[in-house]
């Protein structure tokens, strides 16, 4: 099969994977070394396509054969697809040829696991041991961690990647064992702990092997069963507990061809995926508990994002009164962030804040308003009823187009 064809399948059977983004990698050095593509003063950046893609990495598989039939995934056995397969070596000399024409700035590779997950896992490692030490490849590589592969083959590819993934998958250990029998929760996990475990011998022992320095990521299919919001972020709130993950993704199920009749006919709305994300940045930023994300039932609002929503619903610590509250309540006011909450204290240690300084700093004055006092200025909406504000606050319905 022509190498272009391959490239074809395996980065559309790529498309599917949401946890590539590489925040957090500390830059390689390349001082004194003839390195490769050191992302030292350019940086990395990324950008996503609208399907999901992330651009600046190349995002393949080595190849989407499988013998697992996961239902939820388009490169199950089952699948009736068109199969490719690179090998490591056509891996690594097209990472090298598009970073070379500045197309990339590193490798995002996965794998559908074929004759055995050791046998997978050391193809992955093959490639990014190439790239490393045969080629001083110094760009970002983030590798797809296969859980049931010995950990040694795990710790391995901790040496040369700077991000590990572990995909958990689905939400419970339910809905795994009902739409992927041949995964084990128990062994996705343990390959997340080996990780963590990895990662902190690396952080006490200076003289160690870096390990994964951009930390480990995992994905969770939203919509592919029917666990709800709440239960989504509680086990999002877990695994950064208990694996140290630098990030969960939330990729939106999307209905594949011949897919099996226990799957939804049809994706969730994008705008739920959205609000996961919202609502995963007030945990890890804001310190909130994802319990506190919900009222009634066990789904975000998807008319308001969710820090408006959990203001909305404890008008009791409203409106604050910037010129006394801790800087931690003054960053749950909705439109406030953690930057300008921060400013906002160091601002009172002068003087105090008055209302134009709210507009200076650039937070929208319609959410902010409500939930707010400041020296001049007093809400008059602060005992209007919270149906009345969310109705105020949330965006016009648009009509939609026809074409
Ligand atoms: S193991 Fe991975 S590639 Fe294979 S069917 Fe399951 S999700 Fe898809």
């Amino acid at each position: 099969m022509e190498l272009l064809t391959k490239l074809e399948i395996l980065a559309d059977a790529a498309k599917y994977d949401a946890s590539c983004a590489s925040s957090g990698a500390p830059k390689r050095d390349s001082l004194g070394k003839s390195g490769l593509g050191a992302s030292t003063g350019a940086g990395i950046c990324h950008s996503f396509t609208p399907d999901g893609r992330c651009v600046s990495l190349l995002k393949i598989l080595l190849t989407n054969f499988c013998q697992y039939d996961c239902q939820y995934c388009v490169n199950r056995r089952s699948s009736n697809v068109p199969r490719a397969r690179f090998s490591p070596r056509e891996v690594v000399d097209l990472t090298l040829d598009f970073y070379r024409r500045n197309y990339i700035d590193g490798l995002f590779l996965s794998s559908g696991i074929i004759r055995s997950a050791d046998y997978t896992m050391e193809q992955l490692v093959q490639v990014a041991r190439s790239l490393r030490d045969e080629h001083q490849f110094r760009g970002y590589i983030h590798l797809k961690t296969i859980p049931d592969a010995d950990p040694r083959l795990i710790s391995q590819a901790g040496q040369y990647a700077d991000r590990l993934s572990v995909n958990i998958e689905l939400p419970t250990d339910g809905g795994l064992q009902r739409l992927a029998p041949e995964k084990n929760a128990h062994t996705i996990k343990r390959a997340m702990g080996s990780i963590r475990l990895a990662q902190e011998e690396a952080e006490s022992d200076r003289q160690a092997p870096g390990r994964t320095p951009a930390g480990q990521s995992t994905q969770m299919i939203v919509g592919a069963d029917d666990a709800d919001d709440r239960t989504i972020l509680q086990t999002a709130q877990t695994l950064y507990g208990a694996y140290k993950l630098k990030r969960v993704y939330y990729s939106a199920f999307s209905p594949i061809p011949d897919s099996p009749s226990g799957l939804p006919a049809q994706a969730p709305p994008l705008l739920r995926e959205h609000r996961l994300y919202q609502a995963d940045f007030l945990m890890r930023g804001y310190g909130f508990q994802a319990e506190e994300l919900f009222q009634a039932g066990g789904d975000l609002p998807l008319d308001i994002d969710p820090k408006l929503a959990w203001a909305l619903a404890h008008r009791e610590s409203f409106p604050v009164d910037l010129n006394r509250a801790p800087q931690a309540l003054i960053a749950r006011v909705p439109g406030i962030g953690m930057r300008n909450a921060k400013r906002l204290v160091e601002l009172r240690r002068s003087r105090a804040i008055r209302y134009q300084d709210l507009a200076r700093l650039r937070c929208p004055m319609d959410k902010v308003k409500p939930f707010v006092v400041v020296q001049d200025y007093r809400p008059a909406l602060a005992d209007s009823p919270s149906e009345q504000l969310r109705r105020a606050l949330s965006p016009a319905p648009v009509q939609l187009a026809l074409l």
